[in-house]
């Protein structure tokens, strides 16, 4: 079953394996949130307590949606962490999507199988949700 202590056990494990460098150094709280079709992950930082807090779309509790989806959804939102976005760590450019860096990042750190992953499902999902479109239409 996916909860949040599942999502934790993904981020500790993504964390662990591929971004050792990157110190957490602020409490960090992963969850899923409501069910969002076309916005998958989000990371924010609670100005006031300093809190950051990750948000997995609650449609990604569905076992159909491959486990390496969901990884490549939590490494991103962890470039962003590591980028400065989010976090108390520096900042590291202007726009926290800027000229492609997390591709770079997710390949830099080992992460491109979760990326090919993610490709190849979007573009199922892409198909599924334009059928639900123009049924909903009607
Ligand atoms: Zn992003």
């Amino acid at each position: 079953m996916r909860d949040d202590k599942w999502l934790l056990s993904r981020l500790d494990f993504i964390w662990s394996n591929h971004f050792t460098d990157v110190p957490q150094i602020n409490p960090v709280f992963i969850k899923f949130g409501r069910f969002a079709r076309l916005r998958f992950g989000s990371i924010k930082m609670d100005p006031r307590s300093k809190k950051t807090y990750i948000t997995i779309t609650g449609m990604f509790k569905d076992l159909k949606v491959p486990q390496e989806v969901v990884d490549h959804t939590i490494a991103h939102e962890l470039c962003h962490y590591a980028h400065g976005f989010s976090s108390p760590h520096s900042r590291l450019h202007r726009y926290p999507h800027e000229g492609g860096v997390i591709k770079k990042e997710i390949e830099k750190r080992g992460l491109i199988y979760l990326y090919k992953a993610y490709r190849q499902w979007i573009r199922s999902y892409r198909e599924d949700l334009k059928e639900y479109y123009k049924r909903k239409r009607w």
